[in-house]
């Protein structure tokens, strides 16, 4: 049933299909809860084979007529889109920091980034030319053009659900192509609201689709033989998962998943700033963030100084509800959530790292029923152990001592994932040594996060990425295009 309104009466989601708002048919949902205080703020019914049917028809269907418009007219939207959204930057921060638990600020900033995004699209007109040389061959000019492909998926996590769709929403249809976007299922809301604005940017009908839903109803995109390509954003189970199956069917796919980052802290390096920088970044977003810091690798001359300071930034860190003024930290994102990060600070304490900060058994007051969290400090951390390798996902830090840098980079390299790394010190030639040897997607030096603009690639290596070509920037361009190559002659009558 079409509608004008993103939710029915009784609070569920609905479907953006071919301009419109319309119910999902699915009985299978989930409920999108406040992770601050528990409330129920709406449902998500899981969108069924006939649903995912009806979205991709629509958008095959305006990829017709949608990839012969003409580029200028393709990027309009797009200006309306960006405009629409720093209007309403500050609702659309409300809603994510309700349903997701982080601050309003980081909320905020989230947005900002994703916003980047829409800007870097808008020139298309440049960054989709291909290249072309005039006498290729006697008489022969050659040129290459690039050419959209049709509908394009993209399944995006719960950490950055307002930013993350829009690191694929603006460069897909830029090309000319049609998109579906399938947002988490624990927090859809913001998603709701962009698709909002997407309405009133008068994208024509079927250009820009939402699907809401669960793992069947990915299953059942990946699946589809109207699709032609899958972006994915999650976990690394879920994404080796996408990638597999996706190729299998015949599609293009780019695929990035978990991370274990880590941080080399030099005995050159200002140790206050570092211990500032890495905490924030272990903390921001309760470190349900695939960028924060996770495992620091502390020169052993400077060890213990750093992990004071750490511990003192920790202390200094102010737990509480994300809307409310003077919060540095929000709840994360379930109770089951809470009980995952839980377990791996028992596993910790019985592998045999020195608790330094215990953020368990925390309660914020007026907020008794919230997924709270404390940042939590393990010092004498070693390689072997469970809290070194795995992705924990919340505000967990560890920290390892190392003899030297050579012991810091092969610690570093060993891990299987490798999404972010960054390094604090003085000295040029240990930068140098990290640019060349690291083994990460996104590396930082004197920087906790190795957050990269939108007019550059995001995308990690190893175990955290899957495939080639990366989200954000250029790289969307050629995800999203095929070359063609034009060879012409004309030889006098
Ligand atoms: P997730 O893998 O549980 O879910 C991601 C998406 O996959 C959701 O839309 C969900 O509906 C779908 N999904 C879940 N299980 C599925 C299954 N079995 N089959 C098919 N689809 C399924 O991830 P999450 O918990 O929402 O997000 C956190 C993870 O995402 C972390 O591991 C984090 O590191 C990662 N992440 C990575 C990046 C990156 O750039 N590498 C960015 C953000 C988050």
């Amino acid at each position: 049933m079409a509608s004008t309104e993103s939710l029915t009466d009784d609070g569920s989601v609905r479907n953006y299909v071919d301009g419109e708002w319309r119910e999902v048919t699915g009985s299978e949902g989930q409920d999108v809860v406040d992770p601050g205080t528990g409330e129920t703020l709406a449902h998500v019914p899981f969108s069924t084979e006939a649903d995912v049917d009806e979205v991709v028809a629509a958008a095959n269907t305006a990829f017709e007529s949608w990839r012969s418009e003409a580029v200028e007219a393709r990027i309009q939207p797009l200006f309306r889109f960006k405009t629409l959204l720093e209007e309403h930057q500050d609702d659309l921060a409300r809603t994510l920091s309700r349903e997701h638990g982080k601050t309003f600020a980081e909320a905020k900033g989230e947005l900002r980034r994703g916003i980047e995004n829409v800007e870097v699209a808008c020139g298309i007109p440049t960054m989709m030319q291909a290249g072309n040389l005039a006498n290729a061959a006697p008489d022969i000019d050659e040129s290459a053009v690039r050419r959209p492909l049709g509908t394009f998926v993209a399944i995006t996590p719960f950490n950055f659900p307002g930013m993350i769709p829009l690191w694929f929403l603006p460069y897909c249809v830029a090309t000319g192509n049609s998109f579906v976007l399938k947002p988490s299922e624990r927090d859809p809301l913001v998603a709701q609201q962009l698709f909002e604005l997407v309405d009133e940017a008068g994208f024509p009908d079927g250009v820009v689709s939402l699907v809401n839903g669960g793992a069947d109803t990915v299953n059942t995109l990946i699946e589809h033989e109207g699709v032609a390509g899958i972006s994915f954003v999650g976990s690394t189970p879920v994404a080796r998962h996408v990638y597999e199956s996706a190729a299998a069917a015949g599609k293009r796919v780019q695929a990035q998943g978990g991370a274990k980052n880590h941080v080399i802290v030099s005995d050159s390096a200002d140790l206050a700033f570092a211990a500032e920088k890495t905490l924030s970044s272990s903390c921001a977003c309760a470190g349900e963030r695939c960028l924060a810091n996770d495992v620091v690798l502390v020169h052993e001359d400077v060890y213990d100084e750093f992990a004071d300071l750490l511990v003192e930034a920790a202390d200094d860190y102010t737990v509480g509800y994300g809307l409310d003024e003077g919060t540095d930290m929000g709840a994360l994102i379930t109770p089951d959530h809470v009980d995952h990060v839980l377990n791996f600070i028992q596993t910790g304490v019985e592998e045999g790292a020195t608790l330094l900060r215990d953020g368990r058994d925390i309660t914020v007051e007026g907020y008794e029923d919230g997924n709270f969290l404390g940042p939590t400090v393990f010092g004498d951390v070693t390689g072997d152990m469970v809290i070194a390798r795995e992705e924990i996902f919340g505000p967990v830090v560890g920290l390892a001592k190392v003899a030297d840098f050579d012991e810091a980079i092969e610690t570093l390299n060993a891990s299987k994932f490798g999404n972010a790394a960054s390094l604090f010190t003085e000295r040029g030639s240990e930068a140098r040594r990290f640019k060349h040897e690291a083994e990460a997607g996104n590396l930082a030096v004197n920087a906790g996060t190795a957050a990269p603009m939108a007019f550059f690639h995001f995308g990690g290596q190893k175990e955290s990425f899957f495939g080639d070509l990366h989200a954000q920037g250029e790289d969307m361009i050629h995800f999203y295009t095929d070359k063609a190559i034009y060879i012409e002659r004309w030889p006098d009558a």
